[in-house]
């Protein structure tokens, strides 16, 4: 078989739980090479009147268990290898929290905020008029990710439905309420991550009721999961976004503090609270630390000086892979991001559900089954790691792994 379309990082990854799971060469093909992979160029007029032609990708990687499902994003940095891996992530993650979908991922290499609102759903358009032949409600489902939203997803719904001559909402999740979107998916990714958390407390018999909270990050994940846990009674200690992070050990009143940022722009100058860098903030003796912002945060340089007893990765990939060595070493209990931050894709699996019904549910409705689907998942890989004697992270690649290679058996596409 050609190999050049191996992806690398999945290998990796992969090579990690290969023995364990006793993987031949057909096993490792199907988990490391992409089943789809378009890369292209198309042109768009900007509103000088000038024609530009940008590079979009959209990786498809593994359909075993139902149609692929992932973001897309606009970011100067976007290139194949890291899509390739990001859509991997995306297979592996659904499976974790056991929705009948596959992986996919996509991008467009764009620094959005050079762009004119009219140019980017120029761009948006001009991405799905590439990609429309290859996706569907059955076939590949995109989303938002980093620098795309509602109002994009609204543009290039709009576009797919022009080009196939009918409504077809299920073929892009994250939409506005109006146009299908669902209830909860705007803070569905924290209350996830919270659910998971609770769960964990639960499932692993720890006591986290009084427990100290301290989270970096507070857009639209970090702002989120701080709300919803000092609603719940955590006390959380202190809170960071790219320019300064404030720290009160009593615990700091979360809505407040919104309240504060949405009127000055910046947690800085918050009353009661002593300002803090944001090195200073993942160091902090508290008993969750809770990564939201951005990856690479906790390295091999700074993961020694990690006083938590628990890390719940709720941004992708905010713990660099040495780092994971030394505080598995450390016995700091890591939640990893595939199941922590999985809450916006179950909810994105709900919308496309409700979009496929013609029949809506209330916040409640949707909440209730995300929980049921978070602590099903937290519940699942505590067996896993029980019967397999391995840490979270490889556990979770373990079951997933073993999920997405049953459904290619089942298929014959494995003997
Ligand atoms: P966002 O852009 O809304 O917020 C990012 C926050 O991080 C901002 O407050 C920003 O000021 C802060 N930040 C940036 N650099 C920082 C730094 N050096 N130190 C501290 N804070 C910094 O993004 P988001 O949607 O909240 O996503 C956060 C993370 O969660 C990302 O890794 C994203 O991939 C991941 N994630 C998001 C979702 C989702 O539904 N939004 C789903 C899964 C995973």
């Amino acid at each position: 078989m050609e190999k050049d379309n191996v992806c690398i990082n999945c290998y990796n990854q992969v090579d990690k739980v290969a023995k364990v799971l006793k993987l031949g060469q057909a096993e490792l093909d199907i988990l490391t090479i992409p089943k789809r992979i378009l890369t292209f160029s198309f042109p768009v007029k900007l509103d000088s009147g000038d024609i530009r032609y940008f590079t979009g990708h959209r990786v498809q990687f593994n359909d075993a268990r139902g149609p692929t499902k992932g973001g897309i994003r606009f970011h100067p940095e976007v290139n194949l290898e890291e899509i390739k891996t990001l859509a991997f992530l995306m297979t592996l993650k659904c499976a974790v929290v056991n929705l009948p979908y596959g992986g996919a991922k996509g991008g467009v290499m764009i620094e959005p905020k050079r762009f004119s609102e009219a140019e980017l759903e120029r761009i948006s358009r001009g991405y799905i008029r590439e990609i429309n032949s290859f996706i569907g409600p059955d076939i590949d489902i995109p989303a938002p990710d980093v620098n795309t939203d509602a109002k994009i997803m609204a543009w290039m719904l709009d576009e797919y439905e022009k080009l196939k001559g009918g409504h077809a909402p299920g073929v892009i999740t994250g939409k506005p309420i109006a146009l299908g979107g669902s209830k909860a998916r705007e803070f569905s990714t924290s209350m996830g991550g919270a659910y998971v958390l609770q769960e964990f407390a639960d499932s692993f018999k720890i006591k986290l009721k009084k427990a100290s909270i301290a989270v970096q990050g507070f857009g639209n994940v970090g702002m989120n999961i701080a709300r919803i846990l000092h609603e719940w009674g955590y006390k959380v200690i202190a809170v960071s976004d790219s320019k300064a992070g404030i720290y009160n050990p009593k615990g700091l009143n979360i809505k407040d503090v919104i309240a504060h940022k949405n009127k000055t722009g910046y947690l800085s100058k918050f009353k009661n609270a002593k300002e803090i860098s944001n090195e200073t903030l993942l160091e902090l003796k508290a008993d969750v630390l809770v990564p939201a912002a951005l990856e690479d945060q906790i390295t091999k340089k700074n993961a020694n000086n990690i006083k938590a007893k628990f890390i719940l990765e709720m941004a992708n990939r905010p713990i660099t892979p040495e780092a994971d060595d030394i505080l598995l070493e450390k016995n700091i209990l890591v939640i990893p991001d595939i199941l922590a931050n999985s809450g916006g894709v179950v909810v994105s699996y709900f919308e496309w559900v409700q979009n496929s019904m013609n029949y809506y549910w209330s916040e409640k409705e949707v909440l209730e089954k995300l929980k049921t689907y978070m602590t099903d998942a937290v519940k699942e890989l505590s067996k896993v790691c029980t019967d397999f004697k391995c840490d979270l992270r490889k556990s979770l690649y373990i079951n997933a792994i073993k999920k997405i290679l049953e459904a290619e058996r089942l298929r014959g596409n494995l003997k």
